[in-house]
C-alpha cells in the first residue's frame, strides 16, 4: 500500500520537475537563445509557470500535505520527512496568500516598469520613472499586508528571502557594521598607502581568460563533470539537479576582475547546490536554504578564498604564464593589492569587498522608508545622494549612476537587497568557525587548495539543503546567532595590513 507520504512525494516530484524545466528554459534564454525566440519562449515559460502554480496551490495538494504530516507525526525535526513537510506547508500558505489577480497585476506593472526604467536610466530621466516607482512601492505595501506581519511591515517581505529573520535584527547588525566600517574606510582614505590597480586594468585576451577561469574554478572545487560555464550579460548560477549545477560569467577585454571574480562567485553558489544530499533530490529541500546563506558561499569563494594572498601565491604563476606581457613585471604582492583596492564608487556591482556593504545598507534603509510611507518616490534621488555622502563619502553626478542603477526596484522585491550583505557576514562567521575547527583549512589555502574547506562546507552546510532556516543553520554550525563580529575581525586585519594602517 502506498503511504500518504509517498503519494505526496509523487506530487512534489511533478512540481519540482516542471520548475526545473522552467529553469532550463530560463538558462537557455540567457545563454543560447536568438533574440527572435523571445516571444515564444515567454509563452512557453508562462504556460509552465501556470501549471506549476495550479499544482502547488490546489486544495488537493494542501490536503495531501496535511495527511502526510499526520502520518509522520513524531518524526525527528531534522529528518528529511519532517523538514520537507515544514517547507511545503510554508510555501503552500505563502502561495495561497497572493490572489491570482495580484500576481497578474504585479507581473504587468513590473514588465512596464522595467521598460520605463531602462529608458530612464539611459537618458538620466528619473521623473519619467517616478510614476512606476510609485506603483512598485504600492505593490510592495499591498504584498506586505497580504503576507501579514507582527512587528514591522518590512518583516513580511524580508521573510520571503531570509526566512525567520526580523528587520530589527538586520538593522542592529547593519548599524554595528556601519559604526566600525565607516571609520575603517576613512582611515584607508586618510592614512592608507597608495594601492595601484594597473595590473588588472590592461588588455586581456578573452579566450585566454576563459582558459584561466576554468582552471581557477576547478582549483576551488567546482565539479565540471556536473557543471558548465556559459557566457551571459548578467551573470548567475542555476541548477537543474545536484549533478547539473551551472555557472555563467561575462568577459571584459580590458579588465580582469569581473570575469575572474564573477566566475569564482558563481562557482561558490553552484558548489552549494552540487553539495546537497542525494536523498533530497527532486524536492524543494535540494537547494540552498536562503539567499543570504547562498551568498555566503559565493562570497566566501570570491573573497575569503579568491582574494587572499596565500591562494594567489599558489595560482599567480599560472596566471602570469598565460599573460606574460601583462603580468610578468608584477609580483604576487602587486597583484594581491590590485585585486583588493578599496575605492568608494557610485555603482554597487563594481564596488570592492568593503564598500559593497554600504551600497546594501543604503538600499535597506531607503526601502524601509519607502515601504513605511516616510519617503515619497519623488524624494528618492535626494535621499539617495545624502546616504551616499554619509556612508561612502561620494555623491553620484547623475541619477543613472545613483538611484536608477539597479533593476531591482522595477518589481515588488523589497527585502531582497539585504541578503547580499548578510552573505558577507554569514560567510565570514562560517569561515572563522571552519578554520577554528580545522586549522588545516588555512594551511591548504596557502597552497592554493580548498579540499578541507569544501569538505567542511559539505558536512556542515551544503548537505542539509533547506532543512534548516538560516537562523537555525548559523546557530547550529557556529554556536551563535549571526553577528557582524567575524566579518569585522577579518576585514580589519586584512585591510590594516594591506594599507599599512
Ligand atoms: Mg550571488
Amino acid at each position: 500500500m502506498t503511504t500518504k507520504y509517498e503519494a505526496l512525494l509523487e506530487k512534489v516530484y511533478e512540481i519540482h520537475d516542471i520548475g526545473k524545466a522552467l529553469a532550463v528554459l530560463s538558462w537557455d534564454k540567457e545563454v543560447n537563445m536568438p533574440e527572435a525566440g523571445l516571444p515564444a519562449r515567454v509563452q512557453q515559460m508562462t504556460t509552465l509557470s501556470r501549471f506549476n502554480h495550479i499544482l502547488s496551490t490546489s486544495d488537493e495538494f494542501g490536503a495531501l500535505i496535511e495527511e502526510a504530516a499526520a502520518e509522520l507525526d513524531g518524526a525527528a525535526y531534522d529528518s528529511n520527512e519532517a523538514s520537507l513537510i515544514r517547507l511545503l506547508r510554508r510555501h503552500y500558505e505563502d502561495n495561497r496568500k497572493l490572489p491570482p489577480e495580484f500576481v497578474a497585476r504585479s507581473a504587468e506593472v513590473s514588465g512596464k516598469a522595467r521598460a520605463a526604467w531602462a529608458k530612464a536610466r539611459a537618458t538620466n530621466d528619473f521623473a519619467s520613472f517616478q510614476p512606476w516607482l510609485e506603483q512598485v512601492i504600492e505593490l510592495c505595501q499591498e504584498q506586505a499586508e497580504l503576507y501579514g506581519y507582527e512587528d514591522e511591515k518590512y518583516d513580511a517581505l524580508l521573510d520571503k528571502y531570509e526566512h525567520g529573520m526580523k528587520t530589527a535584527d538586520v538593522r542592529a547588525i547593519f548599524d554595528a557594521v556601519k559604526a566600525e566600517l565607516v571609520p575603517l574606510r576613512q582611515a584607508i582614505e586618510e592614512r592608507g598607502t597608495a594601492v595601484d590597480d594597473t595590473p588588472v586594468h590592461q588588455a586581456f585576451d578573452v579566450e585566454t581568460q576563459k582558459q584561466f577561469a576554468h582552471y581557477i574554478t576547478q582549483a576551488i572545487g567546482y565539479d565540471y563533470e556536473r557543471g558548465h560555464l556559459g557566457t551571459v550579460v548578467h551573470p548567475f548560477a542555476t541548477s537543474f539537479s545536484r549533478d547539473d549545477a551551472r555557472i555563467t560569467t561575462r568577459w571584459y577585454s580590458d579588465f580582469l576582475n569581473p570575469s575572474l571574480f564573477g566566475a569564482l562567485h558563481e562557482s561558490g553558489h553552484a558548489m552549494y547546490e552540487q553539495g546537497t544530499h542525494r536523498d533530497l533530490a527532486r524536492t524543494p529541500l535540494a537547494r540552498g536554504t536562503s539567499l543570504g546563506i547562498h551568498e555566503s558561499q559565493s562570497r566566501m569563494m570570491e573573497n575569503l578564498v579568491g582574494r587572499s594572498l596565500g591562494f594567489w601565491q599558489a595560482h599567480y604563476p599560472q596566471l602570469q604564464s598565460l599573460f606574460p606581457e601583462q603580468l610578468g613585471q608584477y609580483t604576487v604582492q602587486d597583484f594581491y593589492q590590485a585585486i583588493n583596492k578599496v575605492q568608494p564608487s557610485y555603482i554597487r556591482v563594481e564596488a570592492d569587498e568593503l564598500t559593497y556593504n554600504f551600497h546594501i545598507i543604503l538600499r535597506f534603509e531607503l526601502e524601509q522608508a519607502m515601504l513605511n510611507g516616510e519617503l515619497a518616490a519623488q524624494d528618492l534621488p535626494e535621499a539617495w545622494n545624502a546616504k551616499m555622502e554619509e556612508l561612502l563619502g561620494v555623491v553620484p553626478p547623475t541619477d543613472s549612476q545613483g538611484c536608477l542603477q539597479d533593476v531591482h526596484w522595477t518589481r515588488p522585491g523589497f527585502g531582497y537587497f539585504p541578503t547580499y550583505a548578510l552573505g558577507n557576514l554569514y560567510g565570514a562567521q562560517f569561515f572563522e568557525t571552519a578554520v577554528s575547527q580545522n586549522p588545516a583549512i588555512l594551511e591548504e589555502l596557502n597552497q592554493g587548495r580548498t579540499t578541507s574547506l569544501l569538505a567542511w562546507l559539505r558536512e556542515n552546510i551544503h548537505q542539509h539543503g533547506r532543512k534548516f532556516t538560516p537562523g537555525e543553520l548559523v546557530q547550529r554550525v557556529t554556536g551563535q546567532p549571526l553577528s557582524h563580529a567575524a566579518f569585522m575581525r577579518y576585514a580589519t586585519a586584512k585591510y590594516n595590513d594591506l594599507y599599512s594602517l
